[in-house]
């Protein structure tokens, strides 16, 4: 447990402040930290056995969703783990389209065909967009697998043409885990490569690393001398998703997807608690300020 912990590195005083100017999007940590693989860049330390943070029920999503309503949420992001490890995945996803646009974070193994044809009729059946985006590390086994896993290549690539094969079109996210991956050409590179998956019109989403969680043992976490000092100019302000976006668990709502191993990130258990600007105190606000790090698409 302790390992997970994250850690402020500044102290509020001393820290940039974020206001907050309304909830625009909010984060739902479906299943948890329950993943079917552990990546070794997992910036929340995620697997097969990870259930420190428990599935949220329907219970706690219906709850969230009506104070979502009120509050005037405009679109909601589904994140895990794998959130579809959670046995209702599909009646959620259903559910959550009736109050705004939904996006599915997954890594796409566990999108066969009949999968994947359940997510085509669910966006057809909705007047909000599902968008479905699909993380895969590599244009290669040899690229993708030591980072997420042996076999993942093949299994996710696999989801993909699933999706491809019913005219979804997800989005690919590559975490840019390696020097290669950072070079301006590796962007048309994977635009080409997903295209060869079955991609019509293929969209890809760099994100910088995160040297948090599993990442650490990786490589290394951040420096003493990576925080974010003030002021903060209003363009860098406007970037950041804390300044209008939460996350939810069964149990709290956090700043950020990225803090949810912060105790000091948690807000509350309602929206309405979190919504007050924030501090930016922990190291890995030093990637979502220097190098323009979002989690929404
Ligand atoms: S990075 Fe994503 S797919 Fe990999 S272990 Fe973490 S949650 Fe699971
Ligand atoms: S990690 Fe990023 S999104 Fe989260 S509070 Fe810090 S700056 Fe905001």
């Amino acid at each position: 447990m302790r390992e997970h912990r994250l850690l402020p590195i500044l102290t509020e005083e001393r820290a940039a402040t974020v206001p907050f100017f309304g909830l625009d999007t909010l984060w739902l940590q479906l299943a948890g930290t329950l993943c079917n693989i552990a990546c070794r860049h997992c910036f929340i330390t995620c697997g097969p056995k990870e259930d420190r943070v428990p599935m949220m029920t329907r219970a706690r999503l219906e709850e969230l969703l009506l104070e979502a309503r009120e509050l005037g949420v405009k679109e909601f992001y589904f994140t895990g783990g794998e959130p579809m490890l959670h046995p209702e995945f599909f009646a959620v996803v259903e559910r959550t389209l009736k109050e705004g646009p939904t996006h599915v974070l997954t890594n796409g193994m566990l999108i066969d065909e009949s999968a994947a044809q359940r997510l085509r009729d669910l966006f057809d059946g909705s007047r909000y967009s599902l968008d479905v985006r699909v993380s895969l590390d590599g244009m290669t086994a040899e690229e993708n697998d030591p980072v997420r896993g042996r076999g993942t290549f093949a299994a996710i690539t696999q989801g993909i043409r699933h999706l491809a094969a019913v005219g979804l079109s997800p989005v690919l996210t590559v975490v840019e885990h390696a020097d290669a991956l950072r070079l301006s050409e590796a962007r048309s590179e994977f635009l080409r490569f997903a295209r060869s998956l079955g991609l019509a019109q293929p969209r890809v989403k760099f994100l910088p690393l995160l040297r948090i969680g599993r990442e650490t043992r990786r490589t290394h976490g951040y420096g003493t001398g990576d925080v974010v000092h003030e002021p903060l100019p209003p363009e860098v302000i406007r970037t950041l998703q804390c300044n209008s976006s939460r996350l939810a668990t069964q149990a709290h709502v956090l700043v950020c997807p990225l803090l949810l191993d912060a105790p000091d990130a948690q807000l509350g258990r309602t929206l309405t608690e979190s919504l007050r600007p924030i501090s930016l105190r922990w190291s890995a606000c030093h990637t979502c300020v220097e190098e323009g790090l979002s989690c929404r698409t």
